[in-house]
């Protein structure tokens, strides 16, 4: 199963669940970090009491970019027409282009009616993969200036095998939030309960909803905030995803966050919950129709 952990708004503690998430399931997991403009997992992960098996390994990520052959360039402007993302100008018979807002659609290639446009490849950023005890680990980080997360995303999820893998998205509801999404059998969406926290938990749950993907609630730093958690439950009611683990505000679980370790080695008995909430996860996404009455709210 593909459980996507996500959260609206930044900062509420989608990581820690992620890695929390990863390291109570006590069998073998792809943990993929698809928050590539600020991935963080590796900060966590090396505190976690397990051994790196293996080197790690790192891979250049690149997508495809044209380059035209001047000998063959008529400065015609069918390629910069095409493109709707400005990559391309014809300038006095010359085709400039610029590599920072081309998407590697390759269309321009195919509407050139001379052949002048061949594809070179083009670094946006690195994939690394490390293997701390049963946990695979893969971490996608977008180069400083690139634009293009989507397909460094795809790359990432591409190293996931069929285990249970479990994706760390972006905050947000943009393009990189539904590229990490996309295909998961279940999602995490982890909040906190305060009006920003409501009212992004509110737009993620939208974009899920709207993707399909049966998902549940996570509340973090359950304790601060509004001191009643109706607000949250009409959240839960209203999209039907019901509110799965409540982690508390704690000295310790601060501490633990302050010092980079993951929560699980701070509170063994969030491994429990945690191990409760994949499974809860697991029915809701072979039956999703009994998300709404498989709630805990
Ligand atoms: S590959 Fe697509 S986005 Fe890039 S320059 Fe060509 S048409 Fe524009
Ligand atoms: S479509 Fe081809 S021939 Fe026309 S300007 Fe672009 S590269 Fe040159």
């Amino acid at each position: 199963m593909t459980v996507v952990v996500a959260s609206g708004k930044g900062g509420t503690g989608k990581t820690t669940v992620s890695v929390g998430l990863a390291l109570s399931l006590e069998q073998p997991v792809h943990l993929l970090d698809c928050d590539v403009e600020a991935p963080n997992t590796h900060l966590l992960l090396p505190n976690a009491g397990l051994d790196l098996a293996s080197a790690q390994e790192t891979n250049r990520c690149t997508v495809p970019v044209p380059r035209v052959n001047p000998d063959r360039c008529t400065g015609c402007g069918a390629c910069s027409a095409f493109c709707g993302f400005g990559a391309l100008a014809v300038v006095r018979n010359r085709v400039l282009f610029f590599d920072d807002l081309c998407h590697a659609c390759g269309g321009c290639s195919l509407v050139c009616p001379e052949g002048a446009i061949t594809e070179v490849p083009h670094e946006i950023g690195t994939i690394v993969d490390s293997h701390y005890g049963p946990i695979h680990h893969v971490l996608g980080e977008l180069h400083v200036g690139q634009t293009l997360a989507p397909p460094l995303i795809r790359a990432v999820k591409e190293r996931a095998d069929g285990l249970a893998t479990i994706i760390d998205a972006a905050p947000g509801t943009t393009c990189p939030v539904m590229e990490a999404a996309r295909g998961a059998d279940a999602g995490l969406l982890v909040t906190e309960n305060t009006p920003f926290g409501l009212h992004d938990l509110a737009l993620a749950a939208e974009v899920f909803a709207d993707l399909g993907i049966p998902s549940g609630i996570v509340l973090n730093r359950a304790g601060i905030g509004h001191e009643d958690e109706e607000k949250l439950r009409a959240v839960s009611r209203r999209f039907g995803f019901p509110i799965l683990m409540r982690i508390p505000f704690s000295d310790a679980i601060a501490r633990a966050y302050a010092e980079g370790r993951p929560i699980v080695s701070a509170v063994p008995g969030l491994r429990t919950e945690f191990r409760a909430v994949y499974d809860e996860l697991a029915r809701m996404a072979i039956s999703p129709s009994g998300a709404v009455s498989g709630a805990r709210s």
